[in-house]
């Protein structure tokens, strides 16, 4: 009976634990320096269907993926990247968005609402979820975000796609 139970139960995370043991055995990239070799950082939404990794043909160690719903130049992202480039040495930017994202089916104050009311507390933080109707738009948003602090260079390349999660194909958003 037990047993059975245990079965039922097995968590997600237990899982992946699991899984990393094996990883562990064949594990060969001990060697990795801190910098990434391509100097390259990526801003990205967290959707499940986008492996940054793959759809970027980019290996462990050559890239920073930073990542969060709707792939926002959120202040947290913007720290990520002045200390990607400041001291890790990374030289060009990228900002990725996709089709059918999550983010464009809720608007900010009806989630705030059904989560007041849900919960009965009212937040200071997060000020903002940053939902949006249009991914396009969005990635100029964020790439023009990342192109103007002040403590990002200029010449810093910073360019934004929209991955398309039916084709598997990055499609450039002109600024
Ligand atoms: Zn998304």
């Amino acid at each position: 009976m037990g047993r059975f139970w245990e079965v039922l139960i097995v968590s997600v995370t237990d899982e992946a634990v699991k899984a990393n043991e094996l990883y562990a055995k064949s594990f060969t990239l001990g060697h990795l320096a801190m910098p990434p070799a391509r100097k390259l950082a990526v801003l990205a939404c967290m959707d499940a269907r986008l492996t940054v990794e793959q759809v970027l043909g980019l290996k462990t160690g050559e890239a920073h993926i930073i990542r969060n719903a709707g792939g926002i130049a959120s202040e947290d992202a913007v720290r990520s990247l002045i200390i990607s480039h400041h001291l890790l040495g990374t030289q060009e930017f990228v900002v990725i968005n996709h089709t059918d994202c999550g983010m464009l089916t809720f608007k900010d104050e009806e989630l705030r609402e059904k989560l007041r009311k849900q919960t009965g507390a009212a937040v200071v933080a997060p000020a903002r979820f940053y939902a949006f109707s249009d991914p396009e738009e969005n990635v100029r948003e964020q790439v023009q975000k990342i192109k103007t602090h002040p403590w990002l260079p200029r010449e810093i390349p910073v360019r934004g796609f929209v991955y398309d999660v039916r084709s598997g194909k990055l499609r450039e958003v002109r600024g």
